[in-house]
């Protein structure tokens, strides 16, 4: 099997009937980088920068977040990245921090977006950071657990803030940025008109949008055999985001867990996502299951049987979709 995904490495994920699905893999450490070549993924779909800071033992300092983002960059050798700003809260603890609140609820808390909204320093270090190590290039910023456009307008404010900043000082900015949003928050579902003018891409976070979605923990192993993200209901929530970006033109991606098994790769491709982003080890497995599938036949099937069954259903159909076409 490994040779297989070896020799597919330089190899399109191309279907049978001739349909390009984009496989990305999600990093968060410069160890990471060494397995976009290994991998032959097509970019990062998610760089997790909240990692630096989880295995250090007090806030990095500006120039070390922009080290790391500069050897991320440059390792990358012009595929593209999207830098996910900091998502800490919830599950992901610093010991360091001082001052954070003890939160009953803390994945519906104070975290991600919100928290660095709050403590906008945090957020306008790591904006620099991120403008001076791409300077001449291309960088793509992603705002995690969103819910409401405001947000999206304040981090977009600060962000120009740090570009006229830098420019004043005669710095170098990027030749382009782009910015976007996790949808991991349901509430955006209801926003979609509204984001189309504000932000460059989307990318779903199906970890927590089925936690939101499915009022189901993520990390809770009582109820870890409720957390099926080939629920019927939950791939009808993800078709209709798939739906309201292509009315819309939003480029769209999907960077959570399920992407990395092949069966739910193929049921995201089923609905129509095209780009997906995993872990490095899932894309040769993916990449192989892509290649032997006609995805315009599995598509249609798919589509009719989340129209017409349960939840179990699904699973079976694609086990035994898989089962008869090879
Ligand atoms: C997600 O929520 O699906 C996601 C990719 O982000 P994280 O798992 O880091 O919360
Ligand atoms: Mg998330």
């Amino acid at each position: 099997r490994q040779e297989l995904y070896q020799a597919l490495r330089d190899k399109p994920a191309r279907t049978r009937d001739g349909i390009d699905v984009r496989l990305m893999m999600n990093a968060g450490l410069v160890v990471d980088m060494s397995q976009m070549e290994a991998s032959g993924a097509d970019g990062i779909g998610l760089f997790r920068t909240e990692l630096q800071f989880m295995v250090a033992s007090t806030f990095p300092r500006a120039d070390r977040q922009e080290e790391l983002y500069r050897e991320v960059i440059e390792k990358a050798d012009g595929k593209p990245i999207l830098f996910r700003t900091l998502d800490i809260g919830g599950d992901k603890v610093l010991p360091y921090f001082r001052n954070a609140p003890h939160e009953e609820n803390p994945a519906m808390g104070w975290r991600a977006i919100r928290l660095t909204l709050d403590r906008q320093g945090l957020f306008r270090t790591q904006i620099r950071a991120l403008l001076r190590a791409a300077r001449g290039q291309k960088l793509s910023i992603m705002l995690p657990m969103v819910t409401e456009i405001t947000e999206i307008e304040q981090a977009r404010d600060l962000i120009e803030r740090e570009e006229s900043y830098l420019k004043r000082h005669g710095y170098d900015l990027p030749s382009e940025i782009r910015i976007g949003v996790m949808l991991e928050v349901p509430s955006l579902i209801w926003q979609m008109d509204r984001l189309s003018g504000l932000v460059d891409f989307i990318s779903v976070g199906s970890n927590d949008l089925f936690q939101f979605i499915m009022a189901t923990d993520r990390g809770n192993p009582m109820v870890g055999n409720r957390f099926d993200s080939l629920s019927c209901t939950f791939l009808r929530a993800l078709r209709h985001i798939v739906r309201d970006c292509e009315r819309l033109s939003i480029p769209l991606s999907l960077c959570g867990e399920m992407a990395s098994r092949p069966i739910m790769a193929l049921a995201l491709a089923g609905i129509g996502f095209r780009t997906l982003s995993m872990s490095a080890a899932s894309i040769g497995p993916v990449k192989a299951a892509f290649r032997d599938v006609e995805l315009n036949d599995l598509s249609d099937k798919l589509n009719a049987a989340i129209d017409h069954s349960d939840k179990q259903d699904i699973r079976a159909f694609l086990a035994d979709y898989a089962e008869t076409n090879g």
